[in-house]
């Protein structure tokens, strides 16, 4: 018997977690697989709960669609994942599924790694987008002390996150002049072209831009924060931080140490 984990969703083809636990799992000698698992909204409840019935299975990562899935299917829910509403991990715990949020962990693991001289307590961060990402983003950076301001294009939106978790409402396009911290948690970047309207000139000199879209890696906002003198934060730690409690949660051990950067610069450069 062989213990397996998989990142459901879909699409899942670009996934890039399989390349990352797949190495983690060959560095400790752990036997045990970890797959992709093709989840099309029409069928992904049985899809899931069939993998949830093997006893070979040790858990599951959760991507998009089905994240709120993932919640209701789960015996008991922690903390994290009741508050931001979304869970991205399922594992077991003495026979009952558990379903856990780790994004957040991972958008604080991406800071440290990359701006470790940043305190939150008490920094006014200026989060963009009030989807799934900027739900965890806010969850993780009020729970660390800081002052919280979001700014949606669609603003109640914008206005119901705020509520959930006592943050202010800034209008779009935002007004960067006060914020110590700008999180893009919109997809605005992906197509490796477009930026949220951000005029640096009027930003703080100390501000750090954490772009959360890690692909291209260094989204053309990313781009403009540098070359305006700003410090800057991509998304890929963010993706290892999340990963790094599934990989625990799923086999028993903590990942090892390998340069889990370099390993998914390389597996982006395949796909
Ligand atoms: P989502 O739930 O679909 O939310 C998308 C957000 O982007 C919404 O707030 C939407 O605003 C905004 N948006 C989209 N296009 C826009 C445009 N042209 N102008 C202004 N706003 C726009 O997506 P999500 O799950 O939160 O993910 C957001 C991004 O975070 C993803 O693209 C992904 O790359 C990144 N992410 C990274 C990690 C990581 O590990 N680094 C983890 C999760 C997500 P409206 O409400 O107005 O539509």
């Amino acid at each position: 018997m062989t213990r397996w984990a998989a990142v459901a969703g879909w699409p899942v083809d670009h996934s890039l977690s399989p390349c990352l636990h797949g190495a983690w799992l060959e560095t400790a000698g752990v036997k045990g697989r970890y797959d992709r698992l093709p989840a099309p909204e029409d069928g992904a409840k049985k899809i899931l709960k069939t993998a949830l019935a093997d006893p070979d299975c040790a858990g599951l990562n959760v991507t998009l669609p089905h994240k709120g899935l993932a919640l209701r299917l789960a015996d008991r829910k922690t903390d994290a994942a009741k508050s931001i509403g979304a869970a991205n991990l399922l594992y077991r715990d003495d026979g009952k599924w558990v379903a856990d949020n780790t994004d957040a962990e991972g958008f604080l693991y991406g800071l440290r790694r990359q701006a470790s001289e940043f305190q939150p307590e008490r920094a006014a961060a200026l989060v963009l987008g009030a989807g799934g990402a900027a739900r965890a983003a806010v969850y993780a950076l009020t729970q660390a002390g800081a002052r919280v301001t979001i700014a949606n294009r669609t603003e109640k939106k914008a206005k119901r996150l705020a509520k959930d978790f006592k943050a202010g409402v800034a209008a779009w396009p935002p007004d960067v002049r006060e914020a110590d911290l700008l999180v893009n948690a919109t997809s605005i970047g992906l197509d490796g072209a477009s930026a949220p309207p951000v005029d640096f000139s009027a930003s703080r000199n100390a501000l750090i831009v954490y772009d959360l879209v890690y692909r291209p890696l260094e989204t053309p906002l990313l781009k403009t924060a540098k070359s305006s003198g700003r410090r800057s934060v991509d998304g890929l730690d963010m993706l290892i931080g999340q990963a790094r409690p599934s990989f625990k949660a799923f086999f028993g051990v903590t990942p090892p140490d390998l340069d889990a950067r370099q390993i998914l610069l390389e597996a982006m450069e395949r796909t």
